[in-house]
C-alpha cells in the first residue's frame, strides 16, 4: 500500500469498506462482516436506508446550501419534530457532537450572564467522561490522554468521581452554572448512570437553581429503546446535546434547550456556516421520521432484549473471557477478563464489527434496524470469537 498523507492521528484496523447495506458492511474483495458498532451508534438506521438514501438523492437535486442567514424550511421542520418530541423549546443544529456540546455549554454560561450573574461559569463533569475532541471538550472529559501537550486546560471545569455523592456536593458552589452528564459513558465503558440517580442529579440541579445539561450524542435518537434515554429515568433536562444516530451517518448534531435555559443565546451570540444545511436537515427529518413511527422504539426495546439475553448466555458461557454485560437497549458493553483488543481482532475474524471502550469493555451498538435473524447471526459470531479465544488461552496456558 501507498504511503498515507494523512495525519497519523488514528490506529486505523487493516480493514476497508466498499458498500454497505441494512446491518452489513462489504470490502472491495466481497468480504462480508454484520456491523454492530454501525460508525460508533451513528448508523442509526443501518446502511444506506432506503428511506434515508431517497431523502438525500432528493434534496441534492435542489439545494446543498444557503447559510443561516437565510429561513431553511428543513431547519425549522426539523426543530419542531424535535421540539413535539421532547423537553425542548429550542434547536441549535450542528454538524457533529462536540459542536452540539459547545452550544450547550455557551447556553449555561450565557443564560446566567443573562441572569446578572456572569461569575457562574463553572460547569461539573464526571470522572471517565468524553464529550468530544474541541479544546472545551476536552477539558470537560478532564481526560489527561485527549488533554496532554494541547496547552492549558480550557478553565470553568470541575471534574467528580462517578458515582461519588459527597464530592459532587462539595463541587457545586457560587460558581457553579451546571452539571454535564451521559446518562450512560460510552467512551467510558458502557457505564450506566443508575435512572434513580439521575432523577437525584436533577433535583440537586432545581435545588441549588443551576442546569442539567444531558450529553446524549451516543445515547440518543433510539439508541437505549427510548427516544432519549433520560426518559427512563422520568426526568428531563435543561439542555441537551445530541449527534451521531440524529443524522443516520450524516454529519448532524444539535443542541436542543428549554426556552428558560436558552433565553440568552440573543442574535450574534452563536453561528456555524454549515450547521442545519438543506442536505443535513433533509436527512435529520427522514430519520426522525422512521424512528417516531409507532411501535419503531417498543420494537427496538423488544429486539435489545432479545439481544442482551442471548449475549447473556455467552457471557456465563465463557467465563474466562468475559466479566459482564451491561448498558441498555442497543447500547450495549461485554466487560473482558482478556484484553478488550484482542477479542476486538477475534470478532473480526469472525466477521462481526464491534467497538472497543474504556474499562476494558467492547461496545455492541448494531443499527436500530437489526432484524431478530441478524440478532442471532451476531451471536452465533460471537460466541465463534470467545470460542476461539478461549482455545488460545487454553494453548498459551499449555505451552
Ligand atoms: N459526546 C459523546 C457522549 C460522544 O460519544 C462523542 C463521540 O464519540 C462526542 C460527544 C463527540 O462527538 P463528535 O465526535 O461528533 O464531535
Amino acid at each position: 500500500m501507498e504511503a498515507s498523507s494523512l495525519y497519523q492521528t488514528y490506529s486505523r484496523a487493516n480493514l476497508s469498506f466498499a458498500r454497505g447495506e441494512g446491518v452489513w458492511l462489504e470490502t472491495a474483495d466481497g468480504r462480508r462482516f454484520l456491523d454492530c458498532a454501525a460508525g460508533i451508534a451513528v448508523n442509526s438506521l443501518g446502511h444506506c436506508h432506503p428511506a434515508l438514501v431517497a431523502a438525500l438523492e432528493a434534496q441534492a437535486g435542489k439545494l446543498w446550501h444557503v447559510s443561516n442567514v437565510y429561513a431553511i424550511d428543513g431547519q425549522e421542520e426539523f426543530a419542531r419534530k424535535l421540539t413535539q418530541a421532547t423537553f425542548a423549546d429550542r434547536v441549535f443544529c450542528t454538524n457533529s457532537g462536540a459542536e452540539a456540546l459547545e452550544c450547550a455549554i455557551k447556553t449555561a454560561r450565557r443564560y446566567f450572564y443573562a441572569k446578572g450573574e456572569p461569575d457562574r461559569v463553572d460547569i461539573i463533569t464526571f470522572e471517565g467522561a468524553f464529550h468530544g475532541r474541541t479544546l472545551a471538550t476536552i477539558a470537560a472529559g478532564g481526560q489527561e490522554k485527549y488533554l496532554e501537550g494541547f496547552g492549558p486546560k480550557a478553565p470553568g471545569f470541575v471534574q467528580v468521581p462517578f458515582g461519588d455523592h459527597e464530592a459532587l456536593l462539595d463541587a457545586i458552589g457560587e460558581t457553579t452554572a451546571g452539571i454535564l452528564i451521559e446518562p450512560i459513558q460510552g467512551e467510558g465503558g458502557v457505564r450506566p448512570v443508575p435512572t434513580e440517580y439521575l432523577r437525584e442529579l436533577r433535583k440537586l440541579c432545581d435545588d441549588n437553581g443551576i442546569l442539567l445539561i444531558l450529553d446524549e450524542v451516543q445515547t440518543g435518537v433510539g439508541r437505549t429503546g427510548k427516544l432519549f434515554a433520560h426518559e427512563w429515568a422520568g426526568i428531563t433536562p435543561d439542555i441537551m446535546a445530541i449527534a451521531k444516530g440524529i443524522g443516520g451517518g450524516f454529519p448532524l448534531g444539535a443542541c436542543l434547550a428549554t426556552e428558560e435555559a436558552a433565553s440568552g443565546m440573543k442574535p450574534g451570540t452563536h453561528g456555524t456556516t454549515y450547521g442545519g444545511n438543506p442536505l443535513a436537515m433533509a436527512v435529520g427529518n427522514a430519520v426522525l421520521d422512521v424512528v417516531l413511527t409507532e411501535g419503531f422504539l417498543e420494537e427496538v426495546q423488544k429486539k435489545a432484549l432479545m439481544l442482551k439475553q442471548k449475549l447473556a448466555g455467552v457471557v456465563d458461557g465463557h467465563p474466562a473471557v468475559f466479566e459482564d454485560i451491561r448498558g441498555k437497549g442497543l447500547m450495549l458493553g461485554l466487560k473482558c477478563r482478556v484484553t478488550n483488543t484482542d477479542l476486538l481482532a477475534r470478532f473480526r475474524e469472525a466477521g462481526l464489527l464491534a467497538v472497543g471502550a474504556g474499562d476494558n469493555v467492547l461496545r455492541i451498538l448494531p443499527p436500530l434496524t437489526i432484524t431478530e435473524a441478524e440478532i442471532g447471526e451476531a451471536v452465533s459470531r460471537i460466541e465463534q470469537a470467545a470460542t476461539a479465544m478461549e482455545s488460545g488461552l487454553e494453548r498459551g496456558a499449555a505451552e
